[in-house]
Order: structure tokens, then C-alpha cells, then sequence
């Protein structure tokens, strides 16, 4: 097995770890399984560890994850805010986990800002601007629950994946590589997959489990939202899927029911590019994604106030989604230099 992470970082984390108990972890909103995975992986380790460790996740979780071990402890901020401002309040530690700026965070971020806690960053995205005690940043990682293998491995040795924390970062790993289809050709990954293999984890249940258990509703969104409403430009090698507010509650939407949509149009022969734009209250969100080198994060931090990963990336846009759409495909042409010859 490779070895990335440094000795400084493990044993700085060791040190804070051992020197407190009330340990808060967080991740961002919108939360993936990456997001969710990483972040019950270190909390269940921390429990297990006899600590008063909490879980807090700025807003409500996909349903497809809300078995994973430890799920019905986590504190959501946007619905228990009062407990989650206490808990923050109190904490002598923070771990933040898979993303690398505040506004991430959502309305969480106030009360964040304002604990004097030591914080450890823990993440795969590329230019983090957090301000953190310590980091480990690696954005060639398959996902963030890559990351806290290699810390928790470090920290305990491999005694340390016990079916709920394997469990954990076997799914973090396995949603942020789309099932091992991208960012996943180390063979790292594959090594770490199998050690947690070892520790006795159900895979094909845990597959299952995250991609064969959605609503009708939400099957019926996905084809409604690539037979109406995908629009393809092939001059510029993109195509794109808005959904208006109206849509999304008429399919009785839920949290993470759009997740994956954004990846559809990019099956489309000679597209390089796809978005997806849903419509919130007074903002628009946008997700990008894309192949080769086209740069969906530049797109997104330079003009939808985002950012994330070359290939897959997000921002908003306090527009309604009409104009969204209609800023998007004027400046489209400005980054036709980046398309494919
Ligand atoms: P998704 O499209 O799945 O919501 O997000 C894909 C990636 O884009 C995330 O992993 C994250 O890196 C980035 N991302 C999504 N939304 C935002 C946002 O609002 N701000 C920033 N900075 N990054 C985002
Ligand atoms: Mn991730």
C-alpha cells in the first residue's frame, strides 16, 4: 500500500484526539455519500473509541444512505439547529470532512466561525480555503473516505475497521467514484477496497442498498427530465437539464432525488460537458460535469460562485432559473478553447 499521508498530520490529530472528548465532526451540504461515509466512519470510530463524538450535517440527507451505521445519531443543523448550536458551542475539537470552503458548510458556518475548538481538515478537493489547525489535503484521493482509511489505518493499524466503520468507507469510496468508474484507476484504491473486504463488509448488499431502493417518484423525474427537459448544443459539446421548483415538487422531489441526473447527458456521444440547473427558493442551484480537460470547476467558481473538481463541480446562481439558463448559454462560447478539436 502506498503511504501519502505524513507523520506530522497523524500524529498532530493523535495528539488533539487524545487530549479531548467532545469531538464534533461535519460535512457539507447537500451531503453525499462521500460527505455521509466519511464522516460516520470517523464518528463511529471516535464512539468506539469512548469519546462524546457528534455528527453534525448542515441540511437533511439522501434517503438512500439513511441506513448506514450511526445515521440516526447525526444532528442536522438546518432542522435541530438549537441542539446543533449547543453542541458546537461546546466541542473542544472540529473535524471537518470532504469539503475545502465555508460556505460548504451552509447556515452552519456562523456558529462554526465562532468556536474557538482546534480544527482538523480531512479532504479531496483541490485549493482549500478553510481555515483548519491542521489539514490533510489530497485531491488525487478517490473520495475523502480514502483519506480517513489511510488516517484511521495509521492512527490503529487495520484493527481498526470494524464492520460499521468499513462499512462507512466502503461507500464513501464506492459513491464518489461512481461505483469505480472514474477517479479510481489507482491501484491504492483497490488495495484499500480490499482490506475492507477483509473486515467482513456485506458489498453487494451495500450496493443494493444505495442504488435499488428509490421512490417511484424520483425514476419517473429522470425520464421526465431527459425526454423534456434536456437541451443539447452540440457546437459547444454540452447539454443541460433545468428544473424548475414547480417540476421538482410535482415529482415530490426529496433531498439527493437529483443527485446522478447531472451525469446522464454526458453519456451522449460528442458531449463533454453537462449541467444541471434545479430551482430553489431565490436561487438557482448548478452542478457541472465533464470529461477530459474541459474545466467544469473554472466554469463554476468563475461565474456560478462555486467551484470543486475538474470534472465535477457546483456552484448557484441568485437569479431565477430562466435567467440561469440564459446566462449560462451566453457565456458558454468563452470556454469553447477548452472543448475538444
Ligand atoms: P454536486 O454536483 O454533486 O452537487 O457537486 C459536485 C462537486 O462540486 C462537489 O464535490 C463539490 O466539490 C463541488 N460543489 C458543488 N456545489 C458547490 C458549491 O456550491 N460551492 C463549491 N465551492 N463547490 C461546490
Ligand atoms: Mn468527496
Amino acid at each position: 500500500m502506498e503511504k501519502y499521508i505524513s507523520n506530522d498530520f497523524v500524529n498532530e490529530v493523535n495528539r488533539l484526539i487524545d487530549s479531548t472528548n467532545r469531538i464534533v465532526i461535519t460535512s457539507h451540504k447537500n451531503p453525499d455519500g462521500d460527505a455521509v461515509g466519511s464522516g460516520l466512519a470517523l464518528y463511529n470510530y471516535l464512539k468506539n473509541k469512548g469519546k462524546e463524538a457528534r455528527f453534525i450535517l448542515p441540511d437533511l440527507m439522501p434517503q438512500n444512505l439513511k441506513w448506514l451505521p450511526g445515521v440516526d445519531e447525526i444532528v442536522t443543523y438546518k432542522t435541530q439547529t438549537e441542539e446543533a448550536d449547543r453542541i458546537i458551542a461546546d466541542a473542544e475539537l472540529l473535524i471537518m470532512a470532504d469539503f475545502n470552503s465555508p460556505t460548504r458548510m451552509g447556515d452552519a458556518v456562523k456558529s462554526f466561525d465562532a468556536s474557538a475548538a482546534k480544527r482538523v481538515l480531512i479532504d479531496h478537493h483541490p485549493f482549500p480555503e478553510i481555515r483548519t489547525d491542521v489539514a490533510y489535503s489530497r485531491p488525487e484521493a478517490s473520495s475523502t473516505s480514502e483519506l480517513v482509511y489511510e488516517l484511521l489505518t495509521e492512527l490503529e493499524g487495520t484493527d481498526v475497521l470494524d464492520t460499521t466503520v468499513a462499512t462507512c468507507i466502503f461507500t464513501g469510496i464506492m459513491t464518489d467514484t461512481g461505483c469505480f468508474n472514474y477517479n479510481s484507476s489507482s491501484p491504492n484504491v483497490f488495495r484499500i477496497i480490499a482490506c475492507l473486504l477483509e473486515s467482513k463488509i456485506e458489498k453487494d448488499q451495500i450496493i443494493d442498498h444505495v442504488f435499488n431502493h428509490f421512490s417511484e417518484t424520483r425514476l419517473r423525474l429522470l425520464g421526465f427530465s431527459l425526454y423534456k427537459k434536456m437541451k443539447v448544443i452540440p457546437k459547444y459539446q454540452t447539454a443541460y437539464i433545468w428544473l424548475t421548483k414547480k417540476e421538482l415538487e410535482d415529482f415530490n422531489n426529496q433531498q439527493g432525488d437529483t443527485e446522478g441526473l447531472v451525469n446522464y447527458p454526458l453519456t451522449i456521444d460528442g458531449i463533454n460537458f453537462s449541467a444541471l440547473f434545479t430551482e430553489k427558493d431565490g436561487l438557482t442551484k448548478c452542478s457541472f460535469r465533464s470529461r477530459g480537460s474541459f474545466p467544469a470547476n473554472k466554469v463554476a467558481a468563475e461565474r456560478f460562485s462555486g467551484g470543486g473538481h475538474l470534472n465535477a463541480a457546483g456552484g448557484e446562481f441568485h437569479k431565477t432559473i430562466g435567467k440561469t439558463i440564459y446566462y449560462f448559454e451566453k457565456v458558454l462560447p468563452e470556454y469553447e478553447q477548452y472543448l475538444e478539436k
